[in-house]
């Protein structure tokens, strides 16, 4: 390709809204343009890396047994009011109707859609398993769109659905396409980490997230460099921390004006924020009060209170009128006294403490030396582990401190057991004649996000620092002075030799001057540059530079292509 016949714009300037350095290296490399929030078209670079990824994305699925076809985006209502998810999924499923009236929305994922596809069809255990997969758009409306690729409202994805006999044959499916992934990210140049993980509206079995290393990411990861323990701070489950034993003293009202915060409430009664007992207060879809109690100096991990609360899909943080309905005030809430309107969640580590301070359901007054297994009404409370992991928490596997880093979800991997089969009645006749349930699992890659996620782990000051697999282009070969037509003829034949090698190469024959060449090739970060200046044409080794290290080496013209080749192995 030619630099000349290339739509590959680039600037010195990114938008304003654009936060994170992959969105601005995108911008300004020219390899994609904004149309609204969230909705981004792809120019030829930017494309050529999203379809070299996809590329690995098939040869990976297609080697554990995938099997590639494409079902529509758009996609009728009926089969997602079968499933229940309809009226789950809520305001970021993006809905439309048609000319009749119809409901439809456009796929955010298709579990509802591969099983109703398949349901009448795949009939026989012999045909099982069967890995059907599809890349195509997925739409979701997220409430904060950001970020470029990396959150937008219309994303690529590859999704393969497994479908097996049996719960082993689920397993297996599982860990094939956990092979396939750990493969992918790998011949995509990426440090990454799988990670345990929650399973969010999607339901059924285990996960784990497939995680980009970068501070700008998104996910917070606990991890153990003892074992091999690393999960999403979501899912990480947590130890019960056991309290030393204290003599028990009876429990107190006490007056605290104004103490409204844990941190106002343990300087006016100076007590360690370890002694106190801290309240959210959350609403559910059905306007249900969850109050969730945790330790001062802890946070309350939403998921695992969605997740152990019955019927709560999502929570919203509750208001003064509600929590008042249930006999209590927004700062001094606590299970002692709560209505029984409210469904109290308290911490498992919370169970465990003596002497605490907990709030008394009144402006301006706690309890005191509050023992939670003497003074909270068993019969009442949902007790769970319902906190958020923190940096030098015990490892959940081996007891060791845990560390936290940050990291960006590309994939993920799941298990759904009979959830979709058994909600849409998706059955084959097994061995022994017998009408059975699929056991069905779910595999997700985001193609943009990866290639986003790339940029956030390679780039420097001068821009992106492709890693060979996934670079729009491999090899750019510049002519300084693309006037002078004996340089042109050079780096022609260069650029012949290069193709003809298999090299994916592109000639930079643009009349600028050589500085601004040099700068776009940093820019778009292209692994390799082969100049061809007058010290070429004077038979003078040529010069080639690694955008990697920034070194730079020079070969002899008539072992160029060999030594190109043998460079480009090692990036
Ligand atoms: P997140 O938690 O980041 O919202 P998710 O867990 O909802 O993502 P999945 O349903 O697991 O996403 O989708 C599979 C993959 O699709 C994700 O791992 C991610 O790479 C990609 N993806 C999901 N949402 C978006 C989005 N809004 N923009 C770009 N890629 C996305
Ligand atoms: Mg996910």
């Amino acid at each position: 390709m030619r630099a000349t016949q290339l739509y590959a714009p680039t600037l010195r300037e990114s938008p304003a809204e654009a936060e994170l350095v992959s969105h601005k290296l995108m911008y300004r490399a020219g390899l994609i343009r904004k149309a609204a929030g969230g909705l981004y078209s792809y120019l030829p670079l930017g494309w050529r890396t999203m379809k070299k990824i996809m590329q690995i994305i098939r040869e990976e699925m297609d080697a554990k047994g995938g099997q590639e076809l494409m079902m529509p985006i758009v996609q009728p209502a009926e089969i997602w009011k079968e499933s229940g998810r309809w009226a789950v999924y809520g305001d970021e499923m993006m809905r439309l109707k048609d000319r009749h009236g119809r409901e439809f929305a456009l796929g955010p994922t298709h579990e509802e859609m591969i099983t109703t596809l398949i349901r009448d069809e795949v009939r026989s255990y012999k045909q099982l398993p069967f890995m059907p997969y599809q890349i195509q758009n997925k739409y979701r409306d997220e409430i904060r769109p950001r970020f470029g690729l990396m959150r937008s409202r219309e994303f690529v994805m590859k999704d393969l659905y497994s479908f097996d006999r049996d719960v082993d044959g689920m397993n297996i499916s599982y860990e094939k396409m956990y092979d396939a992934y750990s493969r992918i990210f790998t011949r995509c140049g990426l440090k990454f980490r799988p990670v345990e993980a929650d399973n969010g509206a999607i339901g059924g079995g285990h996960s784990h997230e497939f995680t980009v290393l970068a501070p700008s990411g998104e996910s917070s990861i606990a991890y153990c460099e003892s074992c091999n323990f690393a999960a999403s701070d979501e899912k990480a489950e947590l130890k019960i921390i056991h309290a030393e034993p204290e003599e028990l003293r009876p429990i107190e009202k006490v007056s605290t004006p104004d103490c409204h915060t844990i941190e106002l409430v343990k300087n006016f009664l100076n007590v360690p924020i370890e002694k106190t007992i801290k309240a959210v207060a959350f609403m559910d879809d059905d306007e249900r009060l969850i109050v969730a109690f945790v330790r001062g100096d802890h946070e309350v991990n939403e998921i695992k209170v969605i997740n152990a609360v019955d019927g709560a899909n999502h929570l919203y943080m509750a208001d003064e009128k509600l929590i008042a309905s249930a006999n209590s005030r927004a700062g001094f809430m606590s299970p002692i006294g709560l209505a029984d309107t409210a469904i109290v969640v308290v911490d498992q580590s919370v169970m465990e403490m003596s002497n605490a301070v907990a709030g008394a359901n009144e402006v301006d007054a706690h309890f005191i030396n509050v023992t939670p297994r003497r003074d909270f009404d068993a019969k009442k409370i949902i007790v769970a582990d319902i906190r958020m992991i923190r940096e030098g928490d015990p490892c959940p596997h081996c007891g060791k401190p845990v560390k936290m880093t940050r990291g960006i979800e590309v994939g993920q991997v799941f298990t759904l057991g009979k959830k979709y089969s058994q909600a849409l009645h998706a059955t084959f006749l097994d061995e022994d004649g017998k009408e059975k349930f699929f056991e069905m699992g779910c595999y997700g890659i985001g193609v943009g996000r990866t290639m986003a996620a790339t940029i956030e782990q390679y780039n420097d000051a001068d821009g992106i620092i492709w890693p060979r697999a996934i670079a729009p282009f491999e090899v750019v070969v510049v002519p300084v002075n693309a006037k002078d037509e004996a340089q042109i003829a050079c780096a022609e034949k260069i650029y012949d030799e290069l193709k003809s090698a298999g090299i994916d190469v592109l000639l930079d024959d643009r009349r600028e001057r050589a500085g601004v060449k040099f700068k776009d090739c940093d820019l778009i970060g292209y692994p390799l540059r082969v100049t061809v200046s007058p010290k070429t044409l004077a038979g003078e080794p040529v010069e080639v530079k690694i955008r990697r290290s920034g070194e730079f080496k020079h070969f002899d013209r008539d072992e160029l292509v060999a030594k190109v080749s043998e460079l480009l192995e090692t990036l």
